[in-house]
Parts: C-alpha cells; structure tokens; sequence
C-alpha cells in the first residue's frame, strides 16, 4: 500500500436534485473538448459521474478504479480537477491505494491493484463527481493489450469503460444512463456509446462489471446505418481506414441477424461494433457489454479477410456462455476456444463465408498450434504466462478450439448428426441464464450428460496439456487432414522481455535466425512487438527497432526455427461445395 494522500474538494458546482430512484442509478456525461491549439481535435474529456441511491459510511470507499486493467494502465494516475459533492455539499475524499483479488469479468479482468476514494464523512443524496482526463491518456504500452485506452485520433477519441469508470464497490447494479455533452467539441461531432447514439438509457439494470465494458466514441465519427437505430446492430469508426467502412460493417450487421436467430435472441437493445485505429498491432479486438471493439491498422485492406473473421469472433463473444468459476484466464480456454471455434463455422454456416475462408482459417489456427514448442503446457499455466508468452497466450484460442473440434466430432457420430457441440454450449448459456456463476463442473455435468464419462476424463487430459487431434473429416465431409511440414515459432531470445517496460534483449539463441540477424544481447527494442499473429504466419519476417549505444537502426528476420509436422486440412476433390457445411 502507499501513504494515502489528501484531495481538497472545491466548492463550486451547482446543487445537486435530490435523489429520488428506488434503485441505484449512475449517470455517466461525457464532454470532449475540442483541443486548443488544433480545434478539429479532442484534447480532453470531461467526465461527471452522479450516483444516486449510493451510500457510504465516513472512512469506507465510496469509489474505485483499478490502476490497471486488462494490462492497460486506466486513467487513475492522469485524471486531473477532481471534483466531488453530494447533498450536504463538497465532499472530501481521500485515496489510497489496494491490491484487490483479481476477478473475471467475461472476457476481460477485473479487480487487482486499485485506487479507492474514502470519504471523510458519510455521504448522502445523490453525489456527483467530475474530473477531466487528456482524450490521448495512455500511457507507454505494457505490452500487448485490448484496445480499451483512451485513443484520440482522425478528429475522435474512444475508450472503454473500464480505463475511466470510478464505481462504487460492491456488487450492485444500476439503472444507467449515457449522455454528451458536444457543446465544446469539435464543429460536427456525434457521442455514440455501447447503448446508442447521443443520450441513451439502459433497458435493464447494468452490473458494475457491464458499466466498465461498455464503449464511448465521440467527435467527428462515421457510423452504420447512418442513423444508429434504438435496437439492434450498428457500427460506429473513428478515423480512416483504408477499406470501405460501410460495406465491412453491412456484411458484419448481416453476420449478427444471423447469431440472434442462432442464440434465439429477441433484443430489444442496440449492439455496437466499434472500429479504431491501432498503429502498432492492428487486427485485435475485444467483447464488451453488447459491443465489441476492433482495430484497423496501415496493413488492414490487404486483411479485410482477417478482419471480417476479427468481427465474427468478438461479435460471438457478446452472444456466448462463459465459465465464471474459475474466473479469468484459467478458463480462457473455454470462452476463446469457442469463439475460435465458431469464428469461420457460423459465418460458413449462413453463407457469409466460402469453404475455402473457412477451411483457411481452420488451417491458421491448427498450423499455429500444432507448431507451438508450448503446445503440451498445462491450462493452468495459462493465466501465470500469458501476457509474457505469445505460444501461451495463443493456447486457449488454438488448443481450445482444436479440442471443441474433437468434441464437436465426436458428438455428431456418437448421436447420428442429431447433436453437436451447438447443444452443450446453448446448455451452457440456459445455465448462465439463471443466474448461476457457471463452473468447469457444470461443463463436466453436461460433458457427462451428453457423452457419458470417458469425454469428462479426455477433457481433464486436454486441461493437462494433452494434444488435441481432430478426425480427418472432423470439419465436414469434404476437407481430410494432411501432415504438413511447417516450422516453429522462434523469437530468438527470452519472450518475457518483450511484455516488459524496457525491452532489452536477454537470452539470445546462438545460430538462431535472431542471432544471424545481428541481434545481441543488452539490444534495446524501441516499439512495442506484436506477436500473436506473425506467430500464424509462416513467411512472415519480424521488424525490430534497436537501439544500441547512441544509435538507433532496424533489423529484420524470419523468426523460424525446426522445422515439424502439423495438421492441416484440405479440401477432397470431386466433393461439392453444397456438401461441405456441419449444420
Ligand atoms: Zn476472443
């Protein structure tokens, strides 16, 4: 813990109403203003929060953000005018620093080391508070991360939730209202966020886990359909991406009809995709609470194939069950693994993709995998080295597909084609919808249920490293598996110093590619190095930045090392394409 440090809390805002919702209700207005010296930019965000119906005893926490996030540093240390009162006035809140246990929150993380705000007396009636953050706020990267910082950029700026939501503790959940305020912004900004364009009202009460995944953008931002509608699919971008916006977002607004009809989702709220500029390692994306945001990068129109499989995996992230017990990263593998899993199935399914995107991708996945030098490592590994090891951090996406594949497979034979893995995660979701915090033993009930207890027992070898193959006609009846020779990932030197503030090189392989290059030791890497997908992609050469002595220079090489079998399937010849879809 660190010494708790005072705030004086001024004086000067406007009286508050007093409170009158039976529920907690939390309202969230965000200004962006324009910069002053460049007035088409967003400089800062000015953000109020009013709490009604929460209450706190003098010396508790009242409020709390956690320092980080995701691997993302939040606002916490850069957020500046901090302002708070309630109903008997200003309000002083002291801070103080915690390390909290770390909790899922669906695909992201929550808790960890936080700040919390104390009061020095109780507060009462509705409190409000303000305080500004810069539009561009993040700071140097941690390393590879989801897009949820503060971004301003082509006359915008976004961020999730998570980076600047100061939330009461607890488990409580609200009746929530988005709204902006554009009246500084720049001349013809909108304010869009994960419930909609402009002032926007929850449909139901959020949980403070939804509040911290949900997606603000605002300025001079495009949108699809032109007109965000009040229910249903609508993308928003900021900046300019080299590809057609709108003919990208239509396909994806066709992809999500589909997933609502397959989930029998009848909705009467808006679901968001959001789209971003990323200048270091473009093509990621995250789920969010009824959104999901991707990013778009210089490299994004050769990769529109990549990018629509980007939007199909996040998109079906907001529709899927996850296990919530273990939270986190010990059971990425589930969530992941199906959304990996179903990322090219579905699309395929409904006629959004041909089997040759579908069966590539398949084909990615698998090559990533069954090269992997990690591909043995246990699951519960997982979560200790996931941000310092690309071949780890990949695991719960390739293993877990390949092992919802097997599974897939083998409930299609054993039951005539009348089941499928469709059956055990739509059980799944029925569980979650309850109510109940869903657990690996709920999904080793099901496992039983629907194929008896030798798949409980080649699942508990799967979560210890056991390699999952799919059978050769695991994919449909028109590809079979072939052996391959294709060849490992080799970074060349420690991966752990890449997730690290100062990246300098340390444990260089002598005679690696790295080494060949003219790599050493002690090399510091200027930029940040993305490695999930060059780690898929066989040809792909890896572009470092060193800075050695006094001088700066580039150096270039294909990070491979031996050369293995793997997996890969391919199509039969002579079986038609209309034979080729697992219904
Ligand atoms: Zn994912």
């Amino acid at each position: 813990m660190k010494p708790a440090i005072s705030l004086l809390i001024l004086a000067t805002l406007a009286a508050p109403a007093s409170a009158r919702a039976a529920e907690p209700a939390i309202s969230v207005t965000l200004a962006p203003i324009a910069a002053p010296d460049h007035a088409d930019a967003v400089g800062t965000v000015a953000v109020t929060l009013r709490f009604d119906g929460v209450a706190a005893a003098a010396g508790t926490p009242v409020l709390r953000l956690p320092l980080v996030a995701s691997n993302v540093d939040t606002v916490a240390t850069v957020m500046t005018g901090f302002e708070a009162r309630d109903a008997a006035g200003p309000l002083r809140l002291t801070l103080r620093d915690v390390d909290l246990p770390e909790t899922g929150m669906r695909d992201a993380v929550g808790g960890g080391p936080s700040r919390e705000w104390l009061a020095d007396r109780p507060v009462t009636g509705a409190l409000t508070v303000r305080y500004s953050v810069p539009a561009q706020a993040a700071l140097p990267p941690r390393g590879p991360a989801p897009p949820f910082s503060f971004s301003a950029d082509g006359q915008g700026v976004s961020a999730a939730g998570h980076m600047f939501l100061l939330l009461p503790p607890g488990e409580g959940r609200y009746r929530t209202t988005y709204a902006w305020d554009l009246t500084r912004a720049p001349m013809g900004s909108r304010g869009v966020s994960s419930l909609g364009e402009g002032r926007r009202t929850a449909g139901e009460l959020l949980t403070g886990a939804e509040l911290r995944m949900s997606f603000f953008m605002a300025g001079r931002i495009g949108t699809w359909p032109a007109k965000v509608p009040a229910a249903g699919f609508f993308g928003a971008w900021q900046g300019s991406p080299c590809f057609d916006a709108k003919e990208l977002l239509g396909w994806t607004g066709n992809l999500y009809d589909h997933y609502a009809r397959f989930f029998a989702r009848k909705d009467a709220q808006p679901y968001g995709v959001f789209l971003r500029h990323n200048p270091i390692n473009a093509g990621g994306g995250v789920g969010l609470h009824r959104a999901f945001v991707t990013t778009f990068g210089e490299n994004s129109c050769q990769d529109l194939g990549k990018i629509r499989l980007t939007l199909a995996h996040e998109m079906f992230h907001t529709f899927q069950p996850f296990i919530a017990e273990p939270g986190g990263l010990e059971s990425s593998w589930f969530g992941e693994g199906l959304a990996t899993f179903y990322q090219a199935r579905l699309p395929f399914r409904f006629g959004l993709l041909t089997a040759e995107q579908y069966i590539d991708d398949v084909n990615w996945t698998a090559a990533r995998y069954y090269t992997s030098v990690m591909a043995r490592v246990p699951n519960r590994e997982v979560a200790k080295r996931f941000w310092a090891d690309t071949r780890v951090r990949t695991l719960p996406y390739d293993r877990g597909m390949l092992y919802f594949a097997v599974l897939d497979d083998e409930l299609r034979k054993a039951s005539g084609g009348k089941r499928s893995l469709d059956d055990l995660m739509k059980a799944m979701l029925a569980r979650e919808a309850t109510g109940a915090r869903t657990s690996v033993a709920d999904w080793e009930a099901l496992l039983r249920q629907y194929s008896g207890e030798d798949a409980v027992g080649r699942f508990r070898a799967f979560l210890e490293g056991e390699m999952p193959v799919p059978a050769s006609d695991a994919f449909g009846p028109c590809f079979q598996r072939v052996a391959k020779l294709l060849r490992r990932y080799e970074l060349g030197f420690e991966p752990a110093v890449l997730a690290e503030q100062k990246r300098l090189v340390r444990g260089l392989i002598p005679g690696s590619a790295a080494a060949s290059a003219g790599l050493r030791d002690g090399d510091e890497i200027v930029d940040p190095v993305p490695q999930d997908g060059i780690q898929g992609e066989q040809a792909q050469r890896l572009h470092l930045r060193i800075r050695r002595d006094q001088r700066v220079f580039s150096v270039a090489y294909l990070p491979r090392g031996d050369t293995v079998e793997a997996w890969q399937w391919e199509r039969i010849t002579g079986v038609p394409d209309k034979s080729c879809t697992l219904w």
